[in-house]
């Protein structure tokens, strides 16, 4: 783990919850992100640990975006402590709306229970949480409202989802969202203007090479450019592997029907793939197990690692 400032607890969790960054204060504390919705009671446990605030009050939820493995937890978290939620100006109006497109819920299979956003965080804007000053950084891309958090006096980077050691979180194809890929490589060139030390990502382990995982992730950028396609079924993959986390197994019987049923492979297959919602699973499924992302067993197929928690 990287030497962070004192302040700065990052509570490191998996695919299915995205990181938990407690910044702790004693005018407050604030967390960043929430987790995945099934993880609540393992989020509440961490929290109330020493290493989280023990029996004290939490003053403060935000959100790097509203994604269900960021969000999942706010509501309950609200209900424990009774603090306000903020959320990315851009995503403030979905989140008002629960639109489950926007928010990729009922449209990529996945679940989280509603909350309600008192405050609204601006790009640009700079906040003290955990008596550091942080910087809002307009990130666009995986999620076209994002927003990363920049501490300019230790130069750490919460970058949520805009950029990972290894990557960063699905973007969508360009006949489904014709902006979010060139704003994926504008928000690598807003990052790379920063002096950074330490990314705490939104999965993974804090790092410190901040060069090389923008390298990665330009590469990145430019192979889903040449490749809208590769970006399309990319994304299908990442989409299906989340639920398998999630269900922690699904029948290949059904496999069809969810598929056939859920809107992300229903608009992605008209737009690129055209194949019966049959096929596609049998694809998705042989690119899953070939990957090592899933195993078939038992006629169903299973995460090859199940999520701890
Ligand atoms: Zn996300």
């Amino acid at each position: 783990m990287t030497a962070l400032p004192r302040q700065v607890h990052v509570f490191v969790r998996d695919w299915l919850s995205a990181n938990n960054v407690l910044l702790r204060s004693r005018g407050g504390h604030v967390l960043v992100d929430t987790g995945y919705v099934r993880h609540v009671p393992l989020t509440l446990a961490l929290l109330a640990t020493p290493r989280g605030i023990g029996a004290e009050p939490l003053a403060r939820i935000v959100n790097t975006h509203c994604h269900s493995d960021h969000m999942g937890g706010n509501a309950a978290l609200q209900r424990r402590y009774g603090c306000p939620v903020a959320v990315p100006l851009g995503e403030a109006p979905h989140v008002a709306a629960w639109d489950e497109r926007a928010l990729w819920l009922d449209w990529a299979g996945q679940s989280a229970e509603r909350f309600t956003a008192a405050g609204v965080l601006h790009p640009g804007e700079r906040h003290v949480w955990g008596d550091l000053e942080w910087e809002s950084i307009a990130a666009p891309g995986h999620d076209m409202g994002a927003l990363c958090f920049f501490n300019a006096e230790h130069r750490v980077l919460i970058s949520g989802d805009a950029l990972w050691e290894h990557g960063f979180g699905v973007v969508m194809p360009p006949e489904v969202e014709p902006e979010a890929l060139p704003a994926t490589r504008r928000t690598l060139d807003a990052l790379a203007k920063l002096d950074v030390r330490t990314v705490i990502p939104g999965h993974g382990e804090p790092f410190r090479d901040f060069a090389a995982a923008l390298e990665r992730a330009y590469g990145r950028v430019e192979a889903f450019e040449a490749d809208p396609t590769r970006l399309a079924r990319h994304a299908l993959k990442v989409i299906l592997a989340f639920t398998l986390l999630d269900r922690r197994s699904m029948p290949l019987a059904e496999l069809t029907g969810h598929v056939a049923r859920v809107g992300m492979y229903r608009d992605f297959n008209a737009l690129y793939f055209r194949q019966p919602p049959a096929e596609l699973a049998a694809f998705l499924v042989k690119e899953l197990t070939r990957a090592g992302a899933a195993r078939v067993e038992d006629g169903a197929l299973v995460p090859a690692a199940v999520a701890a928690g």
